[in-house]
């Protein structure tokens, strides 16, 4: 569904479709992509123009970050683009697995240290 920058429903304002179900070039003039990333920016900004509408302030356009992606082929080779930088080979690999090994600890429930557990 084509959607308008601060992600509401054309004619409808209290009406938000983000994610999949939505096509939306951004205010930098990017077409949003269907990834997951992009679907937590949107559900980000949605619930702050939803606080924006209740404090009686202006909604902010959607503007779509991209921070790379990386993808794995196979058990033991990986591509990765960041910016205008590409890795293939040996070196995607070793990110992607630092990166796995980083999500694995932040996921990992201190015992004891509830606290530490975000
Ligand atoms: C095979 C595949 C691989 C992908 N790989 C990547 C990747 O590597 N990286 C990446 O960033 N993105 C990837 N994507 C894209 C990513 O999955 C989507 O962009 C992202 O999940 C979109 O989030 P969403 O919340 O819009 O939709 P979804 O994650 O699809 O969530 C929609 C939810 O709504 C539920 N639902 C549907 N209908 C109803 C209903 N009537 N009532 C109640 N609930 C309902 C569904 O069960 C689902 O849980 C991949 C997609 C596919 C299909």
């Amino acid at each position: 569904m084509l959607i308008e920058p601060d992600l509401s429903v054309p004619g409808h304002r209290e009406l938000f479709v983000i994610g999949d179900m939505s096509a939306l070039t951004d205010a930098n003039g990017t077409r949003v992509p269907g990834l997951a990333a992009a679907a937590i920016q949107q559900g980000t900004v949605a619930a702050q123009n939803i606080l924006r509408d209740l404090r009686g302030e202006q909604r902010v356009p959607f503007r779509y970050r991209d921070r790379g992606s990386m993808a794995t082929i196979g058990l033991h080779r990986a591509v990765a683009e960041f910016g205008h930088k590409k890795f293939s080979g040996l070196t995607a690999t070793r990110q992607l697995s630092s990166l796995k090994r980083k999500q694995t600890r932040l996921a990992r429930p201190q015992a004891g240290r509830p606290d530490r557990w975000k």
